[in-house]
């Protein structure tokens, strides 16, 4: 799809340019040393652009401290501030960074005022030059949208669509879009109904793709190659962030090897491919585990999503991690990646799906060694969908189709979510997963 360029700093999305690998921060904005410390790891790694979550003013000083402490160092990779709901934050980072990223509808409950607020911010945009993302993830799109379409693509495209008529009607074109959603099914079809949208209405603005809360892990990479590849592969996205509920930097090798596919750098490991009755046999010759994982989910993610197979088996090899070769053919490994693509392209579900946000500077506790815990006691719960969610101010929307929720409230204080309802608040994190068990375990009886 050909989209317009979009400059965000020293760097160029869309227009044909090469695929952008971005991330974000998962420390306190307002920790400027930590900041610091991390984009250069994060800058280090290859991320061409970094986002610091920016809750209040406060961070939005941090912000340019960090930008200017940076540039003394000779780092220039764009920063993105990544507000929530106040449209004059937004402005004031706009002010300080290479891009902002907001949601517009939630500036205001009252739409023509949110359009307001969004008209002043473009303005202060264009007169620094800055870029913005308009970000509307599935679970946060408001009330207005879902009362006329529902929580479902539709909506997400019918919202960007919005925002993107008041863009051009601004004369502001400086702007990408994402639409992401933890289901992968969701996530593909609203971009796909969105590029449709604007091809149709003869704009191009290019789209920053993403599966949220994707979580860690195996399945983590994998359900992000599965959602990220689908699109990628029909020409569709500019910018991709893999988020993982890990160090950041873990999302960058992920992110490149898919910038590098899509950008024919790489090519898949697999050797040979049989079709027959909606099964494929794949043989891959890997060069490790991880590519092994990568490799299949994009060969097969989309086939898998679009219906086109039902059933995979894979066979061949990979290399572990001492160069030793691990055969494929029948063995638990095979079985293993097979069930988590299945699961990853919403097929087959043989575990709990889980929902977990990467975290960021919002995040008040230990999110991935509470993730990691959570997993471990729920894995019995097959077909349950839990989400561990960082904060209280964004997780519960962003939880979308969730049936449990655990949600930091900050003050080591946890609330309990039984789909959008929090049925527990307030409880002390040493005892929250416990309460969590107890009441999945007494709805079950
Ligand atoms: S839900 Fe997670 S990633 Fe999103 S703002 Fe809250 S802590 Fe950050």
């Amino acid at each position: 799809m050909d989209t317009n360029e979009v400059k965000v700093g020293n760097v160029t999305i869309g227009g044909g340019h090469p695929i952008v690998v971005q991330t974000m921060c998962n420390t306190h904005t307002a920790d400027i040393e930590a900041s610091v410390r991390q984009c250069i790891r994060l800058h280090e790694a290859g991320a061409q652009m970094i986002r610091l979550t920016v809750p209040a003013m406060d961070d939005v000083r941090a912000l340019a401290e960090i930008r200017k402490r940076l540039g003394n160092l000779g780092i220039n990779v764009p920063l993105v501030a990544d507000v929530h709901f106040s449209s004059e934050i937004a402005i004031a980072a706009a002010e300080v960074v290479e891009k902002v990223r907001i949601n517009p509808g939630n500036f205001h409950k009252d739409f023509s005022k949110a359009c307001e607020q969004f008209s002043r911010l473009t303005e202060v945009c264009k007169k620094h030059g800055t870029a913005l993302r308009i970000g509307l993830n599935h679970g946060s799109l408001g009330d207005r949208i879902t009362n006329l379409y529902g929580n479902t693509p539709l909506a997400m495209k019918e919202a960007a669509m919005e925002w993107l008529d008041l863009c051009v009607r601004n004369d502001f074109r400086n702007v990408v879009v994402s639409l992401k959603a933890s289901n992968t099914i969701v996530m593909v079809e609203a971009y796909r109904l969105l590029a449709q949208a604007m091809k149709e209405k003869g704009i191009a603005f290019p789209l920053h793709l993403g599966v949220t809360e994707a979580g860690n892990g195996d399945s983590g990479r994998i359900k992000s190659a599965v959602g990220i590849s689908a699109l990628l592969s029909e020409g569709i996205g500019d910018t991709i962030r893999v988020s993982l509920t890990e160090d950041p930097v873990n999302e960058i090798p992920v992110a490149a090897y898919l910038a590098d596919r899509y950008g024919h750098k790489l090519h898949s490991s697999l050797t040979a491919m049989k079709l027959e009755n909606k099964k494929a046999v794949a043989t891959y010759t890997a060069t490790s585990r991880e590519r092994l994982m990568l490799d299949m989910s994009c060969d097969f993610g989309k086939m898998l999503l679009d219906k086109e197979i039902d059933e995979l088996e894979l066979k061949g090899s990979y290399l572990d991690q001492d160069g030793n070769e691990v055969l494929l053919d029948g063995s638990p490994d095979a079985e293993y990646f097979t069930d988590e693509l299945m699961q990853a392209a919403r097929r087959r579900f043989y575990k709990p799906e889980y929902v977990a946000c990467p975290g960021c500077g919002r995040t008040m506790y230990n999110l991935e060694e509470t993730f990691n815990e959570v997993k471990r006691r729920t894995s019995h719960l097959k077909g349950t969908v839990i989400a561990v969610m960082g904060c209280i101010v964004n997780g519960p929307g962003e939880m979308a189709d969730a049936d449990w929720g655990y949600v930091g409230e900050g003050n080591h204080k946890v609330s309990i979510y039984r789909k959008k309802t929090p049925v527990l608040r307030h409880i002390p994190e040493k005892e929250a997963i416990d309460r969590l068990l107890e009441l999945i375990e007494k709805e079950e009886k």
